[in-house]
């Protein structure tokens, strides 16, 4: 399964899921076997003071940074957290995501089932957003539907801000069809209000949409819409929320995008600025290309392009590129640093997957799992990540080097990444 499919939607992991209930390998280059794909790995993790908290078969757990002890999140008496009556406990959902904002966890989860009758398909799903007390002691429920998923949140102020996608009557659904309704919601954390800010009805004509939160460390809400449309035609449009109101900052036309279908993304800082745009040229030859703005993608400069690009795991603070011989990228969303990993310049050496990083903390959070020798399309039916901390400076010392201090000939040499200087 290629990241450029996963990149689509958050929708695509989440049925997929569904249809597997396990954990994919990636489809990776036949030189590295050995890697289990991001696309649900850092959004089940989310670092906050002092550790991070995460899920893993069927539990929140949180990781103390200091003493490395691993503990549920859930301060029932003689609970064994594995029944619905617990805390932490995450029943049967599929590809949960986390979030932690003042005293409280906000967990997305859904699951759904299609069953067969007389080849006709019928849906049947659960989605849910749930607030947990940081130290498991409540839990509520503060947005239910019975179709799609949360697909991104975003608390700022006493807001939670979450997008959705929603089938527009799951009585009437129709097998492989992923027509739908894209919804951002506003939640007031102080009175627990519940408010639609922006809905995008299902339309027959746009095949696939999506809207999601853009990521950064921006006191601002802005959301990115997606359509793929029936007649060949891609709109992306990046929005802003502000006085109660979306106004368009930028959009993005293909007229056929059979051509050179097109994923972008953006990270939005309070000065830098990022645009991520995947080119899907052919069934392996995806060219990604990063260019920075500081006035919101009216002015943009390209920064670097990678040739064969194969994975991003994306995150407020900073970024991680993969292309398909498993040369890594990190970069620095705030610093504009950048880092390659040192197997781009040495050859084959593991790297544990980042799951999250405390700079100020100085803690990286990893999935210490070895996963050497497993093939590329096994699938694990329990979570296999096994969820560690490291000293950040340590990390990035023994398996990254800083951009600035590599010769530049050396990086010339590289032939799957160009910078433009
Ligand atoms: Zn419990």
């Amino acid at each position: 399964m290629k990241k450029s499919i996963l990149k689509i939607s958050i929708i695509f992991i989440i049925i997929i899921m569904l249809i597997t209930g396990g954990f994919f390998v990636t489809k990776l280059n036949m030189k590295f076997p050995d890697k289990v794909t991001y696309g649900n790995g850092t959004d089940a993790a989310y670092c906050a003071d002092g550790g991070m908290y995460y899920i893993k078969n069927k539990c929140i757990y949180f990781l103390d940074s200091k003493n490395q002890i691993n503990t549920v999140v859930c301060n029932k008496a003689n609970c064994t957290h594995n029944t619905v009556s617990c805390n932490a406990y995450m029943e049967d959902f599929q590809a949960p995501t986390i979030i932690c904002y003042g005293d409280y966890l906000y967990v997305s989860l859904s699951k759904s089932n299609i069953s067969f009758n007389d080849g006709e398909a019928s849906y049947t799903g659960l989605v849910k957003l749930d607030c947990i007390k940081c130290d498991g002691s409540s839990r509520r429920t503060i947005y239910s539907a019975d179709s799609g998923a949360v697909t991104s949140m975003k608390a700022i102020g006493d807001k939670l801000y979450f997008t959705t996608w929603a089938y527009p009557d799951p009585s009437e659904y129709v097998l492989n069809s992923f027509v739908s309704t894209q919804t951002l919601y506003e939640y007031d954390l102080r009175w627990n209000k519940l408010k639609t800010v922006l809905e995008y009805p299902a339309d027959e004509n746009h095949e696939i949409s999506r809207l999601d939160i853009v990521k950064g460390n921006v006191q601002d809400v802005y959301v990115m819409y997606d359509v793929y449309n029936k007649d060949g035609s891609q709109r992306t449009q990046l929005l802003k929320y502000d006085d109660n109101k979306m106004t368009v900052i930028k959009e993005y036309y293909i007229a056929d995008f059979n051509d050179s279908k097109e994923y972008i993304d953006f990270v939005i800082n309070e000065s830098e600025q990022l645009e991520i745009i995947q080119t899907l040229l052919g069934e392996a030859n995806d060219v990604l290309a990063v260019s920075s703005s500081n006035d919101c993608f009216q002015t943009k400069k390209l920064m670097f392009t990678i040739d064969d690009a194969h994975d991003i795991a994306m995150n407020d603070g900073y970024i991680l590129f993969v292309n398909s011989d498993y040369n890594k990228i990190m970069l620095d969303c705030d610093s504009m640093n950048m880092y390659f990993a040192t197997t781009c310049f040495e050859g084959e050496k593991y790297i544990s997957d980042i799951l999250d990083i405390d700079e100020e903390n100085n803690a990286i959070y990893i999935d210490a799992t070895d996963y050497t020798g497993i093939l590329p399309g096994t699938i694990f039916y329990e979570d296999p990540k096994n969820q560690a901390v490291a000293d950040f400076d340590v990390f990035m010392s023994n398996y990254f080097i800083d951009k600035a201090s590599v010769n530049h000939d050396d990086i010339a040499k590289l032939t799957w990444v160009h910078f433009e200087d």
